[in-house]
């Protein structure tokens, strides 16, 4: 029997990390292939986006939840995923914070300082651990290599349902690019490839097949 899918959770773009009141430490994550995420599963049920800060426009028609840091992402997210039928994560979250952030803008005195980070939370594994078994799970691993073992190693650690890998030491993919290659890993052990594409079309094709394997269209 298939089921409609109805909320559809969709996390996306950097975490900025303050460091001071001019400062902070982010990533080169557009939010491209979240936003084009989102924008295809609106087909498919409510789509609620949470994004770091990017300089894409949100998607119409969509709940839109912008949050600066990884906590707040973790925050959201928490908040948000017991409602969501479907949940993907593809923000590209700072791993490290740094530890304090100081009240003043950092002056240059010496000639090296040393910044000391903690670690951020591990956001889709918190959400693996409160997944409950109606609820369908995707994460990416951006990988430089081995990229289908490291991914097949975070789809289990993490305890998804399905993961998307691609190589970002491949040049014209990935981070800020407009295309993107990649491989659908599932649980099960499929491993479907997507040949380079635009991220819109690749979007599109992701979820028509998640929605497909699992009988959910
Ligand atoms: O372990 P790694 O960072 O490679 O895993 C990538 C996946 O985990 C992505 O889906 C990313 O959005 C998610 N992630 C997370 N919280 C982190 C780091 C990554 O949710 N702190």
């Amino acid at each position: 029997m298939s089921r409609k899918l109805r909320n559809i959770l969709v996390c996306a773009g950097p975490t900025q990390e303050k460091l001071d009141p001019v400062r902070y430490l982010s990533n080169h994550s557009s939010g491209k292939m979240g936003y084009a995420l989102a924008q295809a599963a609106k087909k498919y049920g409510h789509v609620v986006l949470v994004s770091g800060p990017t300089a894409l426009k949100a998607p119409q028609n969509c709940k839109f939840i912008p949050v600066v840091t990884a906590r707040e992402m973790e925050k959201e997210m928490l908040k948000q995923f017991p409602k969501a039928d479907l949940t993907i994560m593809v923000a590209a979250v700072a791993d490290y914070r740094p530890e304090t952030v100081a009240r003043q803008k950092i002056k240059k005195t010496a000639d090296t300082l040393i910044l000391r980070l903690v670690k951020n939370p591990d956001i889709l594994k918190k959400l693996g651990e409160r997944k409950k078994n109606n609820q369908i799970l995707v994460g990416f691993a951006a990988e430089t290599q081995n990229a289908l073992a490291y991914g097949r190693k975070k789809l289990a650690e993490k305890n998804l349902d399905w993961i998307v890998v691609n190589n970002v030491a491949k040049k014209g993919i990935g981070f800020g690019a407009e295309e993107n290659e990649a491989v659908l890993l599932s649980r099960g052990g499929k491993t479907i490839p997507f040949a380079k594409q635009d991220k819109k079309r690749l979007a599109a094709k992701l979820l028509e097949l998640i929605a497909r394997k699992m009988d959910l269209t």
